[in-house]
C-alpha cells in the first residue's frame, strides 16, 4: 500500500519550528517510500480570514522545500483541503453515528458513546499503549453550533483522505484513544501512529518565544539557510544511530525511518543550528550564494559569477555563519572605508610615525610583485628596516583596507583588492592619521 501522510496545521499565521519538524518527518517518510504528502488546513475554529492565516504556513513550508502532493493551491482527489469547507462531511458522519446508536444527543450537541473495554494501539515511537475506556468520557463530536470537534474532523478527514501514517507531536497521545474509538465506530482500521517527542528549550521547558524565535521564517530573516534548518529540524528527535549529523535533503530522504525517532524530548539548541548553517553555507556553490544574496546593494556592487567575485567568496566563505553576514563582509571589496574605527586607530596606530610607516609601505607596494608571498615579505622587510613590529604594519594595513580590525586573511585580501585600491587606501589612512 502506498503510504499517505499529512500535515494538518491549525492556521496560526506562521509556521513554528515544532510544526515544521512534524511536517518534515511526515514529508520525509512519504518521499522515502514514494508515497503522498497531503497538506490539510484545520481551520474549523478560526474566525479570521483564512487566506491570510494560511499564507505564513505555506511560505514556511516552501522555504524549507517541503512540497505537497495534495492540498491548498493545488487541490487533489480529496478536495477541499480546508476543514472549514468540509463541515457537511462532519455533520453527516456525526449523524451516521447517531443513526447507528454509537452517539447520542445531549443539549444540542452530539456525543460519542464510549463502549466498555480497553482501547489499544501500537505507537511506532512509544510501543504498545492501552487506555481503559472507563477513563474516557463520552466526548462531544459535534457541538451545538453544528461545528465538529477536533476528534471528529481529524478522523473523518484521515479516513476520507486514506491516510496511512500519522506522525505528530507527543501532546496528541492522550487524544489518540478517542480517535481510535471513532475509527472503530466507522468500521475502519486506524492508521499507524508515531508520536514525536516535543521540542524543548535548553532549560528543558517546552519551546516558546522566551527561548528566541519560534517562527521558521524568522530564522530566514536572521540569515539562516533552508538546507541548514531542514537538517537541524530533521535531527530534533530523530537520528541514524550513527554520529553523522550533516545531511543533504536527499540523504535525509534516503535514510529517514520512523524507528530512528527517539522517545526522549529533543532540545532546540541555537548554537547547533549555527553550526549547521555554517556547514551548509560553506557547501553552497558561488552561484547559489550570489543568487540568494541578490538585492539592490549587491547588484550595485556587481557581485556576480566572475573570477573576482569567486575569489572574494572563497575568502569569506570559511568565516561566514549567516547569509546576512556576507554583505557587511563584502563591503571592503567594493567600497573604500567610509570611516575608521576610532578604537582600532587608538589601539594600533597612536604612536608617532605611523603615517610615515604606512607611506613607506605604500612606496614598497608600488613596485612589489603582486603575490601574497611577495607582499608579506616586503612588509616584514620594511618593518625590520625601520625597527618596528610587523604587527603595526599589518594592523595599519587592515584598518586602511576595511576601516576596522577585522578582515579575512590580509594578504589574500590585498591580492583580490588589487594594487591601485591598496595604494589608494594606504594613502587615505596615512593622510587621516
Ligand atoms: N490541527 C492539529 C494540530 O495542529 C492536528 C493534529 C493532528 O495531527 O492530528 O495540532
Amino acid at each position: 500500500m502506498t503510504p499517505r501522510l499529512r500535515f494538518a496545521p491549525s492556521p496560526t499565521g506562521y509556521l513554528h519550528v515544532g510544526g515544521a519538524r512534524t511536517a518534515l518527518f511526515n514529508w520525509l517518510y512519504a518521499r522515502r517510500h514514494g508515497g503522498a504528502f497531503i497538506l490539510r488546513i484545520e481551520d474549523t475554529d478560526v474566525a479570521r480570514s483564512q487566506a491570510e492565516m494560511v499564507t505564513g504556513i505555506l511560505d514556511g513550508l516552501r522555504w524549507l522545500g517541503i512540497d505537497w502532493d495534495e492540498g491548498p493551491e493545488i487541490g487533489g482527489p480529496h478536495a477541499p483541503y480546508f476543514q472549514s469547507e468540509r463541515l457537511e462531511r462532519y455533520r453527516a458522519a456525526a449523524r451516521a453515528l447517531l443513526d447507528s446508536g454509537q452517539a447520542f444527543e445531549d443539549g444540542g450537541a452530539i456525543r460519542f458513546k464510549v463502549p466498555p473495554g480497553k482501547t489499544a494501539f501500537t505507537d511506532r515511537v512509544h510501543g504498545p499503549i492501552e487506555f481503559d475506556n472507563e477513563h474516557i468520557e463520552s466526548f462531544v463530536i459535534l457541538r451545538s453550533d453544528t461545528h465538529p470537534t477536533y476528534h471528529l474532523s481529524v478522523v473523518v478527514d484521515d479516513i476520507d483522505m486514506a491516510i496511512t501514517h500519522v506522525v505528530r507531536g507527543d501532546d496528541h497521545i492522550s487524544n489518540t484513544p478517542k480517535q481510535v474509538l471513532l475509527y472503530h465506530a466507522f468500521g475502519k482500521t486506524p492508521p499507524s501512529f508515531a508520536h514525536v517527542p516535543l521540542i524543548m528549550g535548553p532549560d528543558k521547558q517546552r519551546l516558546s518565544k522566551r527561548h528566541g524565535a519560534t517562527s521558521v521564517m524568522e530564522y530566514e530573516k536572521q540569515g539562516y539557510i533552508p538546507e541548514a534548518m531542514f537538517n537541524f529540524l530533521a535531527l530534533l528527535g530523530w537520528g541514524t544511530g550513527s554520529n553523522d549529523e550533516l545531511f543533504t535533503r536527499d540523504e535525509l530522504i534516503q535514510q529517514f525511518n520512523l524507528d530512528g525517532i527517539s522517545g526522549g524530548n529533543a532540545v532546540f539548541n541555537v548554537e547547533k543550528l549555527d553550526w549547521f548553517n555554517h556547514q551548509h553555507l560553506v557547501r553552497l556553490s558561488d552561484d547559489e550564494i550570489v543568487a540568494r544574496l541578490r538585492g539592490a546593494r549587491l547588484d550595485a556592487w556587481g557581485l556576480g559569477t566572475d573570477t573576482r567575485s569567486a575569489s572574494m567568496l572563497a575568502l569569506l566563505r570559511p568565516r561566514c555563519k549567516k547569509l546576512t553576514d556576507l554583505p557587511d563582509q563584502l563591503r571592503p571589496f567594493f567600497e573604500d572605508p567610509a570611516a575608521y574605527d576610532a578604537d582600532a586607530i587608538k589601539k594600533q596606530l597612536s604612536l608617532p610615525g605611523c603615517a610615515d610607516h604606512l607611506r613607506a609601505l605604500r612606496g614598497s607596494y608600488e613596485q612589489v610583485e603582486w603575490s601574497e608571498a611577495a607582499l608579506e615579505r616586503a612588509l616584514r622587510e620594511l618593518a625590520d628596516a625601520r625597527t618596528i613590529k610587523a604587527g603595526l604594519l599589518i594592523h595599519g594595513t587592515r584598518i586602511a583596507m576595511t576601516g576596522r580590525m577585522v578582515s579575512p586573511g590580509l594578504f589574500e585580501m590585498l591580492i583580490v583588492l588589487g594594487r591601485d585600491t591598496v595604494l589608494r587606501r594606504l594613502d587615505r589612512l596615512a593622510a587621516f592619521l
